[in-house]
Protein backbone atom coordinates (compact mmCIF):
# COMPACT_ATOMS: atom_id res chain seq x y z
CA UNK A 1 0.00 0.00 0.00
CA UNK A 2 1.17 3.68 -0.96
CA UNK A 3 0.01 4.89 2.71
CA UNK A 4 1.54 3.46 5.79
CA UNK A 5 0.65 3.64 9.67
CA UNK A 6 1.63 7.48 11.12
CA UNK A 7 1.31 8.64 7.66
CA UNK A 8 -0.11 12.31 7.60
CA UNK A 9 -2.41 12.49 4.50
CA UNK A 10 -4.79 14.63 3.05
CA UNK A 11 -8.43 13.90 2.69
CA UNK A 12 -9.40 14.95 -1.46
CA UNK A 13 -12.63 13.49 -1.48
CA UNK A 14 -15.97 13.52 0.80
CA UNK A 15 -16.82 15.31 4.20
CA UNK A 16 -13.67 15.67 5.06
CA UNK A 17 -12.47 16.44 2.39
CA UNK A 18 -9.13 19.26 2.55
CA UNK A 19 -8.78 18.16 6.10
CA UNK A 20 -5.11 16.76 6.80
CA UNK A 21 -4.55 14.05 10.17
CA UNK A 22 -2.66 10.90 10.73
CA UNK A 23 -3.46 7.44 10.32
CA UNK A 24 -4.21 4.83 12.16
CA UNK A 25 -4.23 1.98 10.71
CA UNK A 26 -4.32 0.63 6.98
CA UNK A 27 -6.56 -2.18 5.41
CA UNK A 28 -4.95 -3.61 2.30
CA UNK A 29 -7.47 -6.24 1.54
CA UNK A 30 -9.66 -3.48 0.84
CA UNK A 31 -7.31 -0.58 0.35
CA UNK A 32 -8.41 1.22 3.23
CA UNK A 33 -6.97 3.37 5.73
CA UNK A 34 -8.70 4.59 9.23
CA UNK A 35 -7.80 8.35 9.70
CA UNK A 36 -7.90 10.32 13.04
CA UNK A 37 -10.79 12.59 13.44
CA UNK A 38 -12.42 11.64 10.00
CA UNK A 39 -14.97 10.22 8.74
CA UNK A 40 -16.30 10.16 12.42
CA UNK A 41 -20.15 8.83 12.84
CA UNK A 42 -21.76 8.26 15.79
CA UNK A 43 -22.84 5.38 17.26
CA UNK A 44 -25.20 4.21 19.74
CA UNK A 45 -23.48 1.62 21.90
CA UNK A 46 -24.84 -1.10 24.55
CA UNK A 47 -23.56 -1.83 27.64
CA UNK A 48 -21.41 -5.42 27.21
CA UNK A 49 -18.31 -6.92 27.91
CA UNK A 50 -16.62 -5.15 25.29
CA UNK A 51 -18.32 -1.91 25.48
CA UNK A 52 -17.57 -0.22 28.94
CA UNK A 53 -19.93 2.38 28.94
CA UNK A 54 -22.92 2.65 26.90
CA UNK A 55 -24.52 5.82 25.29
CA UNK A 56 -23.39 7.64 22.13
CA UNK A 57 -19.94 7.13 20.65
CA UNK A 58 -17.95 8.39 18.27
CA UNK A 59 -16.17 6.11 15.82
CA UNK A 60 -14.02 7.06 12.94
CA UNK A 61 -14.65 4.89 9.82
CA UNK A 62 -12.12 3.49 7.47
CA UNK A 63 -11.83 5.60 4.11
CA UNK A 64 -10.37 4.52 0.22
CA UNK A 65 -6.76 5.07 0.13
CA UNK A 66 -7.31 6.72 -3.03
CA UNK A 67 -9.31 9.75 -1.44
CA UNK A 68 -5.97 10.67 0.39
CA UNK A 69 -3.21 12.04 -0.77
CA UNK A 70 0.43 11.78 1.07
CA UNK A 71 2.14 14.52 2.20
CA UNK A 72 5.66 14.28 1.57
CA UNK A 73 8.13 14.62 4.35
CA UNK A 74 10.43 16.53 2.90
CA UNK A 75 8.68 19.00 1.17
CA UNK A 76 4.86 19.29 3.03
CA UNK A 77 3.70 18.77 -0.38
CA UNK A 78 0.56 16.61 -0.74
CA UNK A 79 1.69 14.01 -3.61
CA UNK A 80 0.97 11.04 -5.54
CA UNK A 81 3.92 8.00 -4.20
CA UNK A 82 5.94 6.16 -6.73
CA UNK A 83 7.78 3.27 -6.00
CA UNK A 84 11.15 2.85 -6.83
CA UNK A 85 13.15 -0.14 -6.26
CA UNK A 86 16.68 -0.20 -4.34
CA UNK A 87 19.73 -1.70 -4.54
CA UNK A 88 19.31 -4.00 -1.91
CA UNK A 89 15.98 -5.01 -3.45
CA UNK A 90 13.65 -3.41 -1.27
CA UNK A 91 11.05 -0.95 -2.62
CA UNK A 92 10.75 2.85 -1.60
CA UNK A 93 8.31 5.72 -1.54
CA UNK A 94 9.35 8.42 -3.71
CA UNK A 95 7.64 11.71 -3.74
CA UNK A 96 6.76 12.67 -7.26
CA UNK A 97 7.57 16.46 -6.47
CA UNK A 98 10.98 16.73 -4.69
CA UNK A 99 11.93 12.67 -5.27
CA UNK A 100 12.81 12.65 -2.11
CA UNK A 101 12.61 8.91 -0.29
CA UNK A 102 9.43 9.24 2.07
CA UNK A 103 10.42 6.95 5.48
ZN1 LIG B 1 8.45 15.83 -1.56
Amino acid sequence: MKIRVNDTVLITKGRDRGKTAKVQKTLPKTNQVLIEGINSVFKHAKASATVRQAGIIQKEMPINASNTLLICTHCSTPTKVKFKILADGNKARICSDCKEVIE
